[in-house]
């Protein structure tokens, strides 16, 4: 290890030690597992309290469920953080040369990661844009019987929405081949009031959902009467413009089972909000849980919101403890 290196690690060294001291100050008042409030203190894990629910009987301590939950080499783990917080996506060789881990941990990093940063969620206000993006549809990585061969065929496009303020972008996995008005509202109703001003480009189910749900301002690109409106126009170029970019180059290949984790990471990294803070890894105890989920999640995309009706593999690997969250509900985590 050349100095340089070695100073890096002692830094991360001591961010380990500041993330442990917050993770022993988190305040515990319900249990992560079924809500209750009628948990107790039950000995200690490690440096941590540990609590146990009089409800459901589990036990937990007060990071479980979140991005560091069962993660080994922590100390290397907060430098992946950062540089990706800072830079972006690497590469799995990259990750892989820069880090020393196998490319198995090496995906499951990045997931886990890409997974922590799809909690920032609020309303967007003010002048909005609303842009469709269509991807192809892909089954990368899946082999043998989890591969299949019709859905290759027979699946449509992969369509997303993407939507954002002057602060935020989001885009959020709609449905695999055409959807509808309702399909919309399920994906975009919470996410504004009916007083912000949309502005979009032809699409007949925008223009539905907008009626449907009382937007009185929105304008559209296409329309005649846009004619004049530049600096709204140029306005949606702007908040387009870096998106495409980032889907043709950074979207190439992506599964489709993991395009909203790659979309809520980029979504965040174009907003600006990949920021990297000790308390992100430790502030959601759902992290974990999607992590290990992402399969029964695609699933569910396929057949329940898409409505595709294929014989359908699991890729499967173990993870203990994995259906402890048996109150979630997985409609919830489509376009999460
Ligand atoms: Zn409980």
């Amino acid at each position: 290890m050349n100095n340089s290196n070695l100073i890096q690690a002692n830094y991360f060294l001591l961010e380990l030690q500041k993330l442990e001291k917050i993770s022993a100050e988190l305040k515990v008042d319900y249990c992560i597992y079924c809500k209750s409030y009628n948990i107790i203190k039950h000995g200690k894990y490690k440096h941590l309290h540990r609590y146990k629910c009089k409800n459901c009987k589990r036990t937990f301590i007060p990071t479980t469920g979140t991005t560091i939950h069962y993660l080994n080499k922590r100390t290397k783990f907060l430098e992946y953080y950062s540089i990706v917080s800072k830079f972006g996506k690497l590469t799995i060789k990259e990750l892989r040369e820069k880090l020393g881990i196998c490319s198995q941990t090496a995906f499951d990093w990045r997931h886990k990661l890409f997974t922590t940063y799809s909690h920032e969620f609020r309303l967007v206000e003010g002048m909005i844009y609303l842009k469709n993006i269509e991807k192809n549809f892909s089954q990368k990585g899946r082999k043998f019987k989890a591969y299949n061969r019709n859905l290759k065929k027979n699946a449509g496009k992969t369509n997303l929405i993407s939507y954002g303020d002057n602060n935020f972008i989001y885009s959020k996995t709609v449905k695999i081949g055409n959807y509808d008005k309702q399909d919309l509202d399920r994906v975009l109703k919470k996410s504004f009031n009916h007083n912000v001003q949309i502005i979009y480009s032809g699409n007949e189910n925008f223009r539905k959902f907008i009626e449907g749900n009382l937007i009185k301002k929105a304008f559209c690109l296409d329309d005649k009467s846009f004619f004049g409106n530049e600096v709204k126009k140029i306005y949606y170029d702007i908040k387009t413009l870096e998106l495409n970019k980032t889907i043709s180059l950074k979207f190439r290949g992506v599964a489709t089972k993991y395009l909203q984790l790659y979309s809520n990471f980029f979504s965040s990294f174009l907003s600006a909000k990949t920021n990297y803070e000790l308390t992100k890894l430790i502030n959601n105890n759902l992290v974990w849980f999607k992590f290990v989920q992402m399969e029964k999640i695609y699933e569910k995309l396929l057949r329940r919101v898409s409505k595709i009706d294929e014989q359908f593999v699991h890729i499967k690997r173990y993870w203990k403890n994995e259906d402890r969250f048996t109150e979630f509900r997985f409609e919830s985590l489509i376009g999460y």
